[in-house]
């Protein structure tokens, strides 16, 4: 089965050449409305332990949630332990997950993080930052949804396309790599909000502050955002 083309990175966007001000003095009047804005904002990726939550995070890299719990339904079905992960069939496998783009890259992580697990933490998922990131597959992203979602244990920000993007945009930061992104984050941020910083801001990428056409004149946050004038002027 031929991989699904990589689509050309959303933050590949028109602001690139655009020098966005230093914003991080509004970060807290932002955040407020961005909050109350979507106060529901939560991770709609189904599952029902860690094992399915770090199958399910995986998974989920350039696809969509809906999309995920489709394929999901049936995956958690098929395969209910780390050890059925690991003993897969690998063409078996890339086959499940054939939908969800990317299928050979995250058949190989799946699998290889499985057998990780299974050698070297006992069968059970790990339950820190150190030791979720030496899995295939695994950055701080994933890990950082795993711990939060699976283990109550907040430690940082999962930085994705959408977070990236609008935290650019808003003058949060001027980096583009996502751990340095998650530090200037974490660092405007208070500790409390940790947890709901990330959704939060993917919501409002997804349904207003859009890769190629953000909604400047229906955002909420407009009036504070260094980057409409880029979009709709002053
Ligand atoms: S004003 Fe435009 S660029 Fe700024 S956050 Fe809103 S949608 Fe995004």
């Amino acid at each position: 089965m031929p991989e699904k083309k990589q689509k050309k990175s959303d933050t590949q966007d028109s602001l690139q050449e655009y020098d966005i001000p230093d914003n991080r003095h509004n970060f807290d009047r932002i955040w407020a409305l961005l909050k109350k804005e979507y106060p529901d904002a939560k991770p709609s990726l189904n599952y029902s332990n860690p094992l399915e939550l770090l199958v399910a995070t995986i998974l989920s890299a350039q696809s969509t949630d809906v999309q995920i719990n489709r394929v999901t339904e049936k995956l958690f079905k098929k395969y209910r332990t780390v050890e059925d992960y690991a003993e897969a069939d690998f063409r078996e496998l890339e086959n499940d997950i054939y939908s969800t783009g990317f299928y050979k890259n995250k058949a190989k992580n799946i699998k290889d993080a499985a057998r990780l697990i299974v050698e070297h933490y006992n069968g059970r998922v790990p339950e820190t930052m150190a030791e979720l990131v030496t899995l295939p597959g695994v950055g701080r992203k994933t890990a950082n949804i795993v711990l939060a979602r699976a283990f109550g244990v907040v430690e940082g920000i999962a930085v994705d396309t959408h977070v990236k993007r609008v935290s650019r945009r808003l003058g949060f930061t001027k980096n583009s790599d996502p751990e340095k992104i998650e530090q200037d984050l974490i660092s405007l941020a208070l500790k409390e909000d940790l947890d709901s910083i990330s959704m939060t801001l993917i919501y409002h990428g997804r349904k207003i502050c859009q890769a190629r056409k953000p909604k400047c004149e229906i955002c909420i946050v407009k009036e504070l955002c260094p980057s409409r004038v880029m979009f709709i002027g002053k």
